[in-house]
């Protein structure tokens, strides 16, 4: 197998990307997780599945996404910059795609309740519009610190129709959260489906996942064809738990000549640091302090505050077909307000990351052609950073 090929792979019954990856959870959940990758496996191929996903992410979701080429900041730049714009999916961002395809899959399996862990509330809220859309209960667990922060995202899950229940464990944020999430599912199998949020978690997780976003890198590649006939030399994208960088990697992994970056923040610098351990289910890398205790994450952007990663990136960064780098919070403030004054696009502050990391290192890409995936819009960040820039 070239390693080129690694993030075309089905990772097996065992779940595997190299030595990352696997199903770490308790006796009690193993029936559960092998129900569900063999549901996938079955949904995924069969074209009646497929058909209908692809239906919902057209008429529902607003796909295929356009790419964009900037104008005024390829030339502040000296690059020429392309976005992918998962900004304009229905709920402001790319995790519609995952969450349309995990409650169709909870259909087809007869699940008739969701349940999801939320940090910032983006993932809690694309799952609580599939639930509303599919007619599913959902129940979403969220750190009781989180609720606090972000008001206006439990608001919209409980106008949604969701039930809100606060993690009041540990430091009672979105690791706490999962915790609750797997303890719910482990309860509750015979009716409800845990719908992840990002490419981890125990296996079939990972993979199903990065599957329902490889749509961002299946239309970006062929966007790029049609609009200047080629590849991009570089495809970069940010890195929280690794779902919307593993959608848009899909789509070039086995393309040696483009190169893949993930940035993540300085304060969660997973994938630079590179300490192995396992964590919700999976072995891949992960904050840890000397006695392995995990820690807090923190950046200016709480989509981004996870303290582990998903294996495949973990894999990918150890054989180096994919290189992560980080940016600290100024940097990506300056990169929100370059966008949206070069571009007229306010962008959400996790894709500002791989807008920054480009914008830090234009001497080396002069007239490289660049294509960023704009993970989200930055709607939800507005009042934040106006305070930010208000200090
Ligand atoms: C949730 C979120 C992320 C981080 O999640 P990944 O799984 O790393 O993609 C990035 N961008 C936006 C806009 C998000 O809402």
């Amino acid at each position: 197998m070239s390693e080129a090929a690694v993030l075309q792979n089905d990772p097996g019954s065992t779940g595997r990307f190299g030595q990352f990856g696997g199903c770490y959870i308790p006796e009690t959940l193993v029936p559960a997780c092998q129900e569900l990758e063999s549901a996938f496996r079955a949904a995924w191929s069969d074209p009646a599945f497929r058909d209908e996903l692809d239906g919902l992410l057209s008429s529902y979701a607003g796909r295929p996404s356009p790419l964009t080429h900037c104008q005024r900041l390829s030339e502040d730049i000296g690059a020429e910059i392309y976005l992918k714009r998962e900004d304009l999916n229905h709920t402001g961002s790319h995790k519609i795609n995952n969450v349309l395809g995990q409650a169709l899959l909870a259909r087809r399996m007869g699940k008739t309740r969701l349940v999801a862990e939320t940090g910032a509330g983006q993932h809690g809220v694309a799952t609580a519009t599939a639930a509303a859309l599919f007619g599913l209960e959902c129940e979403v667990y969220m750190g009781e610190v989180d609720m606090e922060r972000q008001a206006l995202n439990v608001f919209r899950m409980r106008l949604l129709g969701a039930v809100v229940r606060p993690a009041t464990t540990g430091s009672r944020t979105l690791k706490d959260a999962v915790n609750e999430a797997l303890r719910d599912w482990v309860a509750t199998v015979e009716t409800t489906h845990y719908c992840l949020g990002s490419v981890m978690g125990p296996h079939p997780y990972p993979w199903m996942v990065r599957e329902f976003h490889r749509v961002i890198g299946s239309e970006a590649r062929q966007q790029c064809l049609d609009l200047f006939g080629a590849l991009p030399d570089l495809v970069v994208a940010c890195v929280g738990g690794g779902s919307n960088a593993a959608g848009i990697f899909s789509g070039f992994a086995t393309d040696p000549q483009v190169d893949l970056v993930g940035v993540e923040p300085e304060g969660a610098a997973t994938v630079v640091r590179r300490v192995p351990g396992v964590l919700h289910g999976s072995m891949s890398y992960l904050l840890q302090d000397e006695h392995g205790q995990v820690l807090e994450a923190e950046s200016i952007s709480a989509g981004l505050d996870y303290p582990g990663v998903g294996p495949e990136h973990a894999h990918l960064a150890s054989i180096g077909r994919a290189k992560y780098f980080s940016v600290n919070d100024q940097e990506v403030a300056d990169a929100f307000a370059l966008l949206s004054r070069t571009e007229g696009i306010v962008p959400a502050l996790e894709p500002a990351h791989a807008l920054a990391w480009v914008s830090k290192q234009r001497h080396d890409l002069a007239g490289r052609k660049v294509l960023i995936n704009l993970s989200g819009r930055g709607d939800k960040d507005a009042d934040q950073m106006m305070k930010y820039f208000a200090q």
